[in-house]
Parts: structure tokens; C-alpha cells; sequence
């Protein structure tokens, strides 16, 4: 019986992951115009099919965990959209060699997935117990290349830089320098910036191999605001 249970269990998660999937595909079509793609690097896709969304999530909220949308992680913050971390991946242009740092860990989920795709992550959280959680939970998971820092990510993290790529998952009200400076020429750096509760670009910002900034918006969206010395005043 309880072997039975258990493959039932193991049958819905995995009709779970095809139809985020699914998901994910359907709403990239949605959105071609915007991104300017009809489909994700097939690397990144991989990497959402592998990595076990279901344990980033709270307990109480596995059930959900493959839905397309954002879900609470406590602190008053949340776990991302599968989409805008397929997307957000996606815009970074991973590669194997590379050396990305993550603003932003959350529940580590984000960070999982680049730790497939590259060399090695740095992340950066603001609230300990999150931070803590997540290394804890990428640890056990066995996430090896990925070290979650407590602290403010405004900054970036200057003792590892210049980085391949930089992703920031907490909305900005503007892009931050310090940020921009840690980039490698030919870099990247993927962030939302905005208002929280307003209309929030994903923006693009990259570093030309002649040390130039090209900036472009891919699309309207809304995240959790980035806090800290220089991000929005904290509310409530
Ligand atoms: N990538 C995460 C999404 C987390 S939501 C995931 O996959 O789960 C955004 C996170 O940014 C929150 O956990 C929030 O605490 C954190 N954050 C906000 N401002 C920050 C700052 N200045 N520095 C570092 N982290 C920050």
C-alpha cells in the first residue's frame, strides 16, 4: 500500500513538472513579441525539468509547487514565476565556464538552477534565516558549485568579481553601479527595476567588450522589492 502511495506521489510530481513545462512553452509563445524568441535555450529548459521545484516550496504548499506562478516563502517574500526564472535564465546566456552572482536567493530555487548550467553561483540574501535555509536546502539537495552569503546585494560581492553574469531577482528601483562595475566586459546583467506594486521592466544591461553599456527592456513584471541601504524603503 504504502509503495503503491508512494508511485501515485511519484506520478503526480512528475505530471506536475511536464505541465510546468508546458506552461513555461505556452507563455514564452504568448509572449514572442516582447522577448524577442519563440523558444528558451533548450539547456535552460533542462535544467527547470531536473531540478525538484517541489522542494523550494513550503510543505504546506507542495501541492502547488508546479504551478505557473509565484508562491510565498515566508518573510513576506516568494519563490518566482517558473517562467520568469526560465526567461530571466535564458537572458543571462549561461555557460558552462561561467561565474554568475545571483542577488536574491530567496529559497535557493533560482539559484539551483544556474548551479546546473555554470561553474559556480554566489548568492546574496538579505534576511539570514532565508539565507541560511536556502544553503542548508542546496546542501542537502547536493547543489555543490552555489555559496549563499547574508547581505545587502545592492553592493554585489567584490571579493569574487568580475562576473560572467549577474541576476538580480528583487525589483530595483534603478540599476545599481556597484553592480555594472562587477560585470566582465561582454557580460551581462539581468534585473527588474521599478516601483514595487507598479509597473517593474526586466531590463537587460550589458557590458560591450569595449567596456560600453547597452541597456534594453524585455517585459512588464513584478517582483518583491529590493531593500536594503539604497533599495525602496522598507514598507509596513
Ligand atoms: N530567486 C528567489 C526569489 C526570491 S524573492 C527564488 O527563486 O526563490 C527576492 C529575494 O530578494 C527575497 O528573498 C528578498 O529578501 C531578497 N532581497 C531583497 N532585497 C535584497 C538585497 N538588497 N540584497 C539581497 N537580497 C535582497
Amino acid at each position: 500500500m504504502a509503495a503503491e502511495r508512494q508511485n501515485d506521489r511519484m506520478r503526480d510530481m512528475d505530471d506536475g513538472l511536464q505541465g510546468m513545462l508546458r506552461d513555461i512553452r505556452w507563455e514564452v509563445e504568448v509572449t514572442r513579441r516582447d522577448i524577442g524568441k519563440d523558444a528558451l535555450d533548450e539547456r535552460v529548459m533542462a535544467a527547470m525539468a531536473e531540478v525538484p521545484r517541489q522542494r523550494f516550496v513550503p510543505e504546506a504548499l507542495r501541492a502547488l509547487a508546479f504551478h505557473n506562478g509565484p508562491l510565498t516563502i515566508g518573510h513576506g517574500q516568494t519563490i518566482s514565476q517558473p517562467y520568469i526564472v526560465a526567461l530571466m535564465t535564458d537572458l543571462l546566456e549561461p555557460r558552462p565556464d561561467d561565474v554568475i552572482l545571483e542577488v536574491g536567493t530567496g529559497s535557493g530555487y533560482q539559484t539551483a538552477i544556474l548551479s546546473r548550467l555554470v561553474k559556480q553561483v554566489y548568492s546574496l540574501e538579505i534576511i539570514a534565516p532565508l539565507a541560511a535555509d536556502a544553503q542548508a536546502r542546496l546542501a542537502e539537495l547536493g547543489y555543490d558549485n552555489v555559496t549563499v552569503r547574508q547581505g545587502d546585494g545592492y553592493a554585489g560581492l567584490p571579493e569574487h568579481a568580475p562576473y560572467d553574469g549577474i541576476i538580480v531577482t528583487a525589483a530595483a528601483p534603478h540599476v545599481p553601479p556597484p553592480l555594472v562595475d562587477q560585470l566582465k566586459p561582454g557580460a551581462r546583467l539581468v534585473i527588474p527595476v521599478g516601483l514595487p506594486g507598479w509597473s517593474q521592466e526586466l531590463r537587460v544591461v550589458e557590458k560591450r567588450p569595449d567596456g560600453g553599456i547597452r541597456e534594453r527592456d524585455v517585459l512588464g513584471v513584478a517582483f518583491v522589492p529590493l531593500t536594503g541601504g539604497h533599495g525602496h524603503p522598507e514598507r509596513g
